[in-house]
């Protein structure tokens, strides 16, 4: 395999962050779901958190910049003590937020108030829903995930979310259930948009392909049946040049729940911190925008998941 790096030099980018446009957040590790293409190794037994002074130093470092959207994800975040406060702080400081939401977590007990909470904080709702087909769904996320994320759509729908003409955002995500490269975005969106409404009444706004990242878990489920190495042999052979202007890390940071920044939650859970230029880990509670814009970039082969083929960012496939 070609180092990743290398591939990079002899495509003469620079690879380096321009402005930074979203600030993603990773409130913890601890889900309701354990789904076994988790990158972050999520699950009900993990108990890191970010603690209130890095939610503090998050919004300290919003206050102080002008970077348009907050992105939060975990494990489900919303599942973290102070989401709400960390949602309603940063939209009180007029900024865009999103949330990576498992659609099931709203059937918790006590967080059944999660949909008109969204809803009055003009939440942007990031989904998944890795299939429209409950096997594939039950398979990769644990029995019963697919009728309670289609309970979950449903009820989004009602109030709003994803409806023709509503600035309610409502896009779900997509990821293969096996060790191959997304389909084509457009055509898959189409068949999602009229099977999920054909059967659940379900709309949305847009999906997104996302490229499974053979890291963590991922990696760990791959190498148990022996399918580790094609897998990101087949990752390195569509490595798409056209791609790499477009990756997430180029306008994203990352910040962990322990405060320190990377430059995607991919590194962040490779434990590839971002680093001054004197070699100090970065953290939130001291940053300045200036060390994080026009910043290079730590690469590694893991990065080939994001530059395969049509690309796979936060936001989906970067290329048609
Ligand atoms: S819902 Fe998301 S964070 Fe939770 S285990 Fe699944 S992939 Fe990981
Ligand atoms: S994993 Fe993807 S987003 Fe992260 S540094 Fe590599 S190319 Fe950028």
């Amino acid at each position: 395999m070609q180092a990743f790096a290398e591939k990079i030099l002899s495509s003469g980018s620079d690879f380096k962050r321009r402005a930074v446009d979203v600030l993603q957040v990773n409130m913890g590790r601890y889900c309701n779901l354990a789904c076994i293409h988790c990158h972050v190794e999520s699950g009900p037994t993990r108990k890191e958190m970010m603690s209130r002074e890095n939610v503090e130093a998050v919004l300290g470092f919003f206050a102080r910049t002008e970077i348009p959207t907050l992105d939060i994800t975990g494990g489900a975040p919303e599942l973290h003590p102070d989401f709400d406060y960390l949602v309603e702080s940063a939209r009180s400081l007029g900024r865009h937020v999103m949330d990576r939401c498992n659609l099931t977590v709203i059937f918790d007990p006590g967080k059944e108030y999660l949909p008109g909470f969204f809803k009055e904080h003009s939440v942007e709702l990031v989904c998944s829903l890795p299939c429209y087909s409950q096997e594939n769904v039950d398979k990769q996320r644990g029995k019963g995930t697919f009728d309670l994320s289609i309970r979950a759509l449903q009820r989004f729908n009602k109030i709003g979310y994803g409806q023709p003409d509503s600035k309610l955002i409502l896009n779900l995500v997509y990821n293969p259930v096996g060790p191959h490269l997304p389909p084509p975005q457009e055509k898959l969106e189409e068949d999602y948009k009229k099977i999920l409404h054909e059967q659940f009444g379900i709309v949305f706004n847009r999906l997104f392909c996302f490229t499974n990242m053979p890291i963590t878990r991922y990696a760990t489920h791959l190498k148990l049946r022996d399918e580790y190495d094609r897998y990101v042999q087949l990752l390195e052979a569509h490595f798409n040049p056209a791609t790499i202007d477009q990756v997430m890390c180029r306008s994203l940071i990352s910040v962990g729940w322990e405060g320190w920044l990377y430059d995607c939650d991919f590194n962040q859970m490779l434990d590839l911190p971002m680093t001054d230029s004197t070699g100090n880990r970065l953290n939130i509670a001291s940053l300045a925008l200036d060390q994080a814009a026009n910043r290079p970039i730590t690469v590694g082969n893991h990065c080939y998941a994001c530059t395969a083929g049509a690309g796979s960012s936060c936001g989906g496939a970067l290329v048609s």
